[in-house]
Order: structure tokens, then sequence, then C-alpha cells
């Protein structure tokens, strides 16, 4: 059987409408958000981020301030930016983004973001929340995963609540803004949660343990990683890798971190890159830019949009 690609550019449309109606009912109780994003050098994905993120926040009419530091930008520097970004009231969430040059550590820099406007949950307060299963923020990117999969979920007929009940969900990258959320989220959901980063590859087990995958969640930053034959047949592939690769025109274009076609070819259904996970994930990262401006100014009550 064919496998379904879930299609995250139409799933993003539905949301972006949402996110509109809720920014006109929040202006309207006088609050302004606004997202800051700090980007630290010329890294080419991360300047293609802050480029979307303009567009979308300039489209729903949210406030964007980028922050750029040269590539050799000391501590004090970075942290100086996240100060005047926690101190100013027309900045209610604040996305650093990364990679970051070796010199800064993401250690010494989260810690000291407002917890209030730390909108993907990297400080250790609200990672913590997370972790316990009472986010204040759920951060962009594992929300994204976990929105299309319940998306796909009820569209066959399956209750998300229930879905991944007993079922094997195997996450590749363990980052703290990718993996390891995503890990907590498949484990609220009485998932069997595998995490493998890269010493399972160089222990040459990855393979032993993606073919375990009725999910697959895939988050390393390594173009074609996964390919068909380390896939169970019928597995659902949530391709997170976004990796520029210079293709034979000479120009630069992406892919992810599955290798599409052969995973294609075993999948019941999986995401493609561009137009899976991306395009879901800026929504939802300006939308916690909203959330965090109702929380910080108004007794309004909104929380985050519900997963299943
Ligand atoms: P990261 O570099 O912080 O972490 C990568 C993780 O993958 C680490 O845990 C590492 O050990 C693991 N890893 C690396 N190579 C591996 C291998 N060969 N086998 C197994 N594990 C391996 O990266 P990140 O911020 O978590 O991002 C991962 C990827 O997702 C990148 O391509 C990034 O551009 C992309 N990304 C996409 C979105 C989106 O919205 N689609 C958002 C954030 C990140």
């Amino acid at each position: 059987m064919e496998a379904t690609i879930i299609d995250g550019t139409a799933v993003s449309r539905d949301l972006r409408a949402r996110l509109l109606g809720e920014l006109a009912a929040v202006r309207s109780s006088k609050v302004d958000p606004g997202l800051a994003s700090v980007l630290v050098g010329e890294d080419y994905a991360a300047h293609a981020y802050e480029r979307r993120l303009r567009r979308l926040a300039e489209n729903v009419g949210c406030r964007f301030q980028p922050e750029r530091l040269p590539h050799d930008a000391e501590l004090a520097e970075a942290l100086a930016t996240i100060g005047k970004l926690n101190a100013d009231p027309r900045i209610s969430g604040i996305l650093v983004l990364r990679p970051l040059p070796a010199q800064l550590s993401e250690v010494e820099l989260y810690p000291t973001l407002d917890p209030l406007k730390d909108v993907e949950a990297v400080h250790p307060a609200n990672a913590g929340l997370m972790a316990r299963g009472t986010p204040r923020f759920v951060p962009s990117t594992p929300a994204s995963c976990f929105w299309l999969l319940d998306d796909y979920f009820r569209q066959t007929g399956r209750d998300p609540s229930t879905a991944l009940r007993g079922k094997t969900v195997v996450i590749v990258g363990r980052s703290h803004n990718v993996g390891k959320p995503a890990v907590w989220l498949a484990l609220d959901r009485g998932a069997i949660v595998v995490s493998c980063d890269e010493h399972a590859s160089e222990a040459g087990r990855l393979a032993e343990f993606t073919r375990q995958a009725d999910v697959l969640i895939v988050a390393a930053g390594s173009p074609g990683l996964v390919t068909g034959d380390m896939v169970k047949e019928g597995v659902i592939a949530i391709d997170v890798g976004i990796n520029p690769v210079e293709g034979e025109d000479g120009r630069v274009h992406l892919v992810g971190d599955l290798d599409f076609d052969s995973v294609a070819q075993r999948a019941e259904a999986l995401t493609p890159v561009p137009g899976g996970v991306g395009p879901v994930t800026d929504v939802w990262l300006v939308r916690n830019a909203v959330l965090a401006g109702v929380m910080q100014h108004t007794t309004l009550s909104i929380g985050p949009w519900p997963l299943f």
C-alpha cells in the first residue's frame, strides 16, 4: 500500500487561522505580544528559520524582533541581549536560535531567560514542568510532531489520546529542544519509549531500535540517516531534520533525516521535508509567544493548545 504523506503545510494553515482568531481576541484585551529571536553567527538553517518566523509574524500581525550577534560573541554579550529582552515589556517570548558557537553554552544561557518568556521551555524550571507532564509551554518542534500525529490518528479513525498506548515510539536525537521533550510527550501517552542518540549509531545499534518503532521520530540533523531497511513495515515516521544539501546544480536545498523514498516504500505514513514538521513548528512558536503575552499581562485564560 502506498504511504500517506502527512501534509504539514495544510495543517499549519488551519493552525494559522486559529492563531489569527486568538490574536484578535487577545488584542481586544489590550495584550500586544511580541516574539524576539537571538541568532549568533551565520548558520544557514538558523538564518532560514529566522526569516520564516519574521514572515509568519508579519503575516499574522505579531511583533517580531530579531537580535543578531557575531559568531565570536562572548558570553557577556549574549547575556546582555537576553537581559535586555527579559526587561522589555513589548517582548513576551524569546527564542534562542541554535546552533550556538562553541564559546556559548546552553547550560549557561538558558537559566538566564525569564521563565515566563521562555517559549521553547529550555529554562530548567520549564523543562522540569514539561518532564513532569504539566508544561507551561510545550516547545514548538516536539509539539508539532505530536500535533501532526494526533491529526493523522483522527483522520484514520483512531483516538489520539489512546493511539500510542502500548506502542513503541523510537526517538532518534536527544537535544534539549527536540529529542528530550519529544520523549516526555511520548511517555505521557503511555507509549514504550526508546531514545537513541549518536552513541547508538556509533555502537552500530541504531537500526536495531528503529526497526522496532511503530512511530519513529527522527531529529538528528543527519541527511538520509534512516533508510527503508531500518524501519518496519507500517511505521509512521516523523522527520524533524532540516539539512541544507548542495544539489548537482550547485543550489542548496533542504532534505530530512529520513531517506524519504526508501522509507515511503515501507511506511504507513510519513512527513516530507520541506512541508512536514517545519510549518507547524513555526505557527506553534508564534502562538507560544501569544500565550506568554496573555500569561504576563491579563487575567484572560488561554492555555497550551491541547495536543489531544
Ligand atoms: P542537535 O544537534 O542539538 O541534536 C542532535 C541530536 O541527534 C543529538 O542528540 C545527537 O546525539 C543526535 N544524533 C546526531 N547524529 C546522530 C546519528 N548519526 N545517530 C543517532 N543520533 C544522532 O539538533 P536539534 O536541534 O535537536 O535538531 C535536529 C534536527 O532537526 C536538525 O536538522 C535541525 O535543523 C532540525 N530541526 C527542525 C525543526 C523543525 O521545525 N522541523 C526544528 C528544530 C530543529
